[in-house]
């Protein structure tokens, strides 16, 4: 905001182009896709797909489309579809819970990856929490998001020749990004005032519009902040302790007042993680300073707070020194007309010290769940110290599993099948597991030619990129090849990506390089596995693992069968989840909270090959993929992992790999292509967003919504 904000302009013709870049409802909707597309698509690419950048770069060209009949026939064809979508009044949610009408659910996430073109993720968490507010808008739940809007971006992820990683931060350019500035009634940039005692500091608003979801992200790289208080949102997770209590500060603190800024009627207040706890905070010191007495102040917020834990990691739970604590809230808890040790028991869990972020969350909200079955159980032991008094079952902590949002993930291709052999309501039905039974009847040939297709998409994806950095001088003639440039269309490709953290055992397939060697380097029936990941800046261990993969990469003893694709991020997810054959997942159960990359390779017909845990102990159902270990997992240690690289050996060479490569006359695989076609059937029902964010609203948003609802609104 030191910088004014761009004007720019489109011919008047068109003028709705701009509605269409600042509304990311374009990113799942192909026919929007193919207008920017359209526009210049040399442009498309080079901007990475922003159509914020595309326009501004593309003025005589636009003159020109103003006036092409048949790009006009398009565009206000898509215009139409969007305003459909934007004004629909019987969508799900107005349909199922009209009563709840009225009142917003405020969604708070430390990242919500929603498109390549907003930087503001790092994984899984920010990706749910995308594909959460996406089908939020699909089915109609009056949402906003709550979040950061991050300056300095992302660390990108490039690989050393010797296979380290290394971390370039890129900076946001505003102008260019799909968001524009929140402004008050009358016109001016919206800031607000966050912080107490001596310490205050102004936060810039920024809001993203996504379908009928907006989002309102917070900014501290503002006039009036210290130096160091503008560096407080500078980067994802990042910064020492002082700066992430900060933050987190910020998110919970600051994104209650902003809500409060912007009038927005909140009822229900959604902890994604425990980076945002310190929300239920302030919705108490709302309450007491409304006159409230504590306990019915407690009680209010318990009833408008839902939170949701990610997992069980010790150390993904943030926990903070109760000095470093007091010396922010010193002033605060008195407002909350408690005293210090009064308040320091909010966030201790009393068997540790410290103040507990996720200790504070389950506390404080009144519906709390974990994100898968197993994941519950899990929970519930980690969390009984909360509820020192009660039975393990009866820790209250339950569960709803993640799903995928079907039209970011499904492609293209692949959803005009669906709506060719599933019917055009299939978008609507698709938590219908009804419907799905008629995946069974689709012609084999139809599904395998788009999966080959896919897959073609994906090397070539991998090459360009190599190319890419080759031409550049960037790289060793051996790190082409790491990258996958030997890599065959036409060989059983497995897929592996996701954070490189230790328990996710990225290398678990290494253990026996001989074994593995015999089975990439088959004359007749050869595998190849490519990988996909980035370690946290902070993780030694991590940067470790990558390095330990792009070695056997590098190698030529393994003969250019793997492949290591740099930076991953949204945009080769989708082409990993849609163009590999096998999806590989083996973390040390039961660490694994869901997982979510697995249902969108399996929604693409793209069966995994996993550990029982998190989402695919209750999705594995005996012929929509393949098992490794036991339910529950072996436990940790050498043996474990030994059993485990066993199961993953033997079901390749005994099953994965017979059945990829038993070819009718015809080159179709037809058992192979059963097995995809069971995956989607079985998986697409069950762990679809549509599925996750009902269940969220019928059990914990719509009691809260109703209960606060005008009853003038209920006819
Ligand atoms: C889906 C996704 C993840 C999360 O995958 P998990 O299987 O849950 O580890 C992480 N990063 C990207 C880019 C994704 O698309």
């Amino acid at each position: 905001m030191t910088e004014p904000f761009a004007q720019w302009q489109v011919p008047a013709r068109l003028s709705r182009l701009k509605d269409l870049a600042y509304n990311l409802w374009w990113s799942w909707h192909p026919e929007a896709r193919a207008l920017f597309k359209e526009i210049d698509l040399a442009l498309w690419s080079t901007t990475h797909h922003n159509p914020v950048a595309l326009l501004q770069q593309s003025g005589p060209r636009l003159e020109k489309l103003a006036e092409d009949p048949q790009f006009l026939g398009r565009y206000d064809s898509v215009v139409r579809a969007l305003d459909r979508y934007l004004n629909d009044q019987k969508t799900w949610f107005h349909q199922a819970h009209e009563a709840a009408a009225g009142r917003a659910v405020a969604y708070f996430s430390a990242e919500f990856g929603v498109h390549n073109s907003l930087r503001i993720y790092s994984g899984g968490l920010g990706i749910l929490a995308g594909d959460h507010c996406k089908t939020a808008s699909d089915l109609g739940v009056p949402l906003v998001g709550v979040g950061f809007m991050y300056p300095q971006g992302y660390g990108q992820q490039r690989i050393s020749v010797d296979g380290w990683q290394q971390n370039v931060y890129e900076q946001i350019d505003w102008n260019t990004s799909p968001l524009r500035p929140a402004l008050t009634p009358s016109g001016d940039r919206m800031i607000i005032n966050v912080g107490w005692g001596s310490w205050t500091l102004n936060v810039g608003v920024w809001e993203v519009v996504c379908g009928r979801v907006r989002l309102f992200l917070m900014d501290t790289n503002v006039d009036g902040n210290s130096a160091a208080d503008r560096e407080i949102s500078g980067r994802l997770y990042g910064g020492d302790r002082t700066t992430r209590l900060r933050q987190e500060i910020v998110l919970g603190i600051g994104g209650v007042r902003m809500l409060r800024a912007l009038k927005i009627p909140a009822a229900v207040f959604h902890a994604n993680e425990g980076h945002s706890s310190f929300l239920f905070l302030e919705l108490l010191r709302e309450a007491v300073a409304a006159g409230k007495s504590f306990e019915e102040a407690k009680r209010e917020v318990a009833d408008a707070g839902v939170f949701t834990t990610h997992t069980p990691v010790e150390a993904g739970h943030d926990v903070f020194d109760e000095e470093l604590v007091c010396q922010y809230f010193k002033s605060y808890w008195s407002e909350l007309g408690l005293s210090q040790e009064q308040f320091l028991d909010l966030g201790r869990s009393p068997s540790e010290s410290g103040w507990n972020m996720t200790a504070l969350a389950l506390k404080l909200s009144g519906r709390r769940n974990a994100v898968s079955k197993r994941h519950g159980f899990v929970s519930r032991k980690m969390w009984r110290k909360v509820w020192p008094d009660k039975p393990e079952d009866e820790v209250p902590i339950s569960h709803v599993t993640n799903g995928v949002h079907l039209a970011t993930w499904v492609q293209a291709d692949l959803a005009r099948l669906f709506t060719k052999y599933l019917g055009d309501g299939w978008w609507e039905r698709q938590d219908d597991a009804a419907l799905w039974s008629l995946a069974a009847a689709i012609p084999n040939d139809e599904l395998w030619a788009i999966h080959q297709y896919n897959k073609e998409q994906l090397f070539r994806l991998m090459r360009s990129r190599a190319r890419a950095k080759w031409n550049a001088g960037q790289v060793d003639p051996s790190q082409v090849l790491a990258q996958g440039a030997l890599l065959d269309p036409n060989a059983l490709t497995i897929g592996f990506a996701r954070r490189f953290a230790g328990y996710k055992r990225a290398t678990l397939i290494l253990r026996d390089l001989e074994r593995l060697k015999r089975l990439l380097l088959d004359r007749f029936r050869p595998i190849q596995i490519v990988f996909a990941g980035k370690a946290h800046p902070a993780d030694d261990g991590g940067k470790a693992l990558i390095q330990q993969v792009y070695r056997v990469a590098k190698d030529p003893a393994f003969g250019g069968r793997i492949g290591f694709i740099e930076d991953y991020d949204m945009h080769i997810a989708r082409y990993l989840v849609q163009g590999c054959d096998l999806w590989l997942n083996n973390p040390l159960a039961p660490l694994e909270a869901c997982g979510t990359s697995g249902e969108k390779a399996a929604v693409n017909g793209v069966p995994s090959l996993s550990v029982l845990d998190g989402w695919w102990e209750e999705g594995y159902n005996g012929s929509n993929g393949w098992p490794i270990g036991e339910a529950g997992g072996r436990g940790f240690g050498e043996a474990a992992d030994a059993a485990d690289a066993e199961d993953i050996y033997k079901m390749l060479e005994n099953k994965i790999v017979p059945l990829f490569y038993e070819r009718a006359s015809d080159r179709i695989p037809h058992g192979w292509v059963k097995t995809m076609k069971e995956s989607m059937r079985s998986v697409a029902p069950r762990f679809c967003g549509a599925r996750m964010v009902k269940e969220y609203v019928d059990r914990f948003y719509a009691p809260a919504l109703r209960a606060k609802a005008e009853p003038a609104r209920v006819a």
